[in-house]
């Protein structure tokens, strides 16, 4: 159709209806109202290969059917109330401007003395340290920035479903290395065989996302003896950093100077103060590379909330709110599997991170998008089939669940998991 036929005018019905109010007077164009027109031309995509992603079909399936929402990762409680006071305080004060392009001051200095309290390593404020909006707009702003067309990126599968399209945008290759089901553990072999002389940078995720695995020290050990004498970078995805379980420790690549000095860490205020949708995190780098990442991060979100920004940089002073989260999770993590336990799933370890891998083998046949699919129509819980962590999904029998909910919440979904048709 000819884009002017397509953007011509119709009528609908008359522009006053009986029941317009009496205060309501037509406008400028009452009585016409245009159909909005088709984009005349072709729109080839940098990203043919992404639909909407499973999350949000997941949930929005979980809303429609009013499933037990275990799919998304996101906490159904609140943050303590100081949290919100605080944001209101610097609202009311007058800081909602723009802030200073890497942050304010205050939440910088706030990060680098928590970073110096926890892993041992002094990051400079005015250097090192950049704010960002949540951990996907720094996972996103570091690969633009530090990859170039026809590098190669080595990211670990299952994966945090916006590495690899951050990668094709930037022009590179995705080059995947397996945690195989059901360990999830690195093969420090195999991701040696996977570095080339166009490796430009290794993505890693402890505490990991699906899986709830934790890297140890000596995996750590691995990759700094695997990239010394190289340029490669590591963007270290940890925002899960303060959800480590059973007194283990997390490995940042804060702690070892030989990763640090090579290393951009990505953390996330939204998983640890249980405010997902403020989308504010931070990046840790030194300064060659956060000089780079900053001359990406200013076109791409010039900065990021102010008054947020603020209360955050009060609310850090109380490390017992940071190192207290663990305890609190891990409780939770128990109570989810003691239910889980009373139904035929069997559960795969879970050190770290709010999410419960649950294995199917024996249950049933079906693939793991189509039984999740099923389990949140028929049983009334929606889980995360953990192929849509794969670009070439092996369809293992393990859905993953996500424990950041009202102990009320996990036991209902327990006992319906418990009633569920295999
Ligand atoms: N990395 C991983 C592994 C995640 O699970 C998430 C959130 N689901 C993010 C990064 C993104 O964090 P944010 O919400 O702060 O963008």
């Amino acid at each position: 159709m000819p884009a002017a036929a397509a953007a011509r005018p119709f009528r609908m019905g008359p522009a006053r209806s009986p029941r317009s109010p009496a205060w309501w007077s037509p406008g400028p164009s009452a009585g016409i109202l245009w159909r909005m027109p088709r984009f005349p031309g072709a729109v080839p995509s940098r990203l043919p290969n992404v639909g909407t992603t499973i999350f949000t079909v997941m949930s929005r399936l979980a809303a429609e059917t009013g499933a037990i929402n275990l799919s998304q990762g996101f906490p159904e409680f609140s943050a303590p109330p100081l949290l919100y006071d605080l944001v209101a305080k610097h609202m009311r004060a007058g800081s909602n401007q723009y802030a200073p392009m890497a942050g304010t001051v205050a939440l910088r200095e706030a990060i680098a003395r928590k970073v110096e309290a926890l892993y041992g390593t002094r990051y400079d404020p005015e250097h090192e340290i950049t704010v960002t909006a949540g951990g996907t707009q720094a996972i996103f702003t570091a690969i633009t920035a530090l990859v170039r067309p026809g590098d190669e990126v080595i990211l670990f599968e299952p994966a945090y479903d916006s590495y690899a399209p951050s990668v094709v945008l930037a022009g590179a290759t995705a080059v995947r290395a397996r945690l195989a089901f059901p360990a999830y553990r690195p093969d420090w072999d195999e991701v040696r065989r996977l570095v080339s002389p166009r490796t430009r940078l290794i993505v890693t995720n402890t505490p990991h996302n699906p899986s709830g695995t934790i890297w140890s020290e000596a995996d750590l050990g691995r990759l700094e003896a695997l990239v010394e004498g190289t340029e490669i970078v590591v963007l270290s995805d940890e925002v899960y950093e303060h959800m480590v379980f059973d007194g283990r420790r997390h490995e940042s690549c804060a702690r070892r100077p030989a990763l640090a000095a090579r290393s951009v860490v990505v953390s996330s205020f939204g998983k640890t103060y249980h405010v997902t949708g403020w989308k504010v995190g931070y990046v840790l780098a030194p300064r060659e590379l956060t000089l780079e990442f900053r001359r990406v991060h200013q076109f791409v979100v010039f900065t990021v909330n102010t008054p947020v920004q603020l209360a955050l940089a009060e609310y850090l002073s109380d490390a017992s709110l940071h190192l207290g989260l663990a305890a609190f999770y891990e409780r939770k993590r128990d109570l989810f599997r003691a239910g889980l336990a009373q139904t035929r799933l069997s559960l795969l370890p879970c050190e770290g991170t709010y999410f419960q891998l649950a294995s199917y083998a024996g249950l049933t046949e079906e693939r793991d998008d189509v039984l999740a699919e099923r389990l949140t129509r028929e049983g009334g819980v929606a889980s995360i089939p953990v192929s849509a962590f794969y670009a070439q999904p092996p369809h293992d029998p393990v859905l993953r669940f996500c424990f950041a909910k009202n102990d009320d919440t996990l036991a209902r979904a327990c006992e319906r998991l418990a009633r569920a048709r295999w």
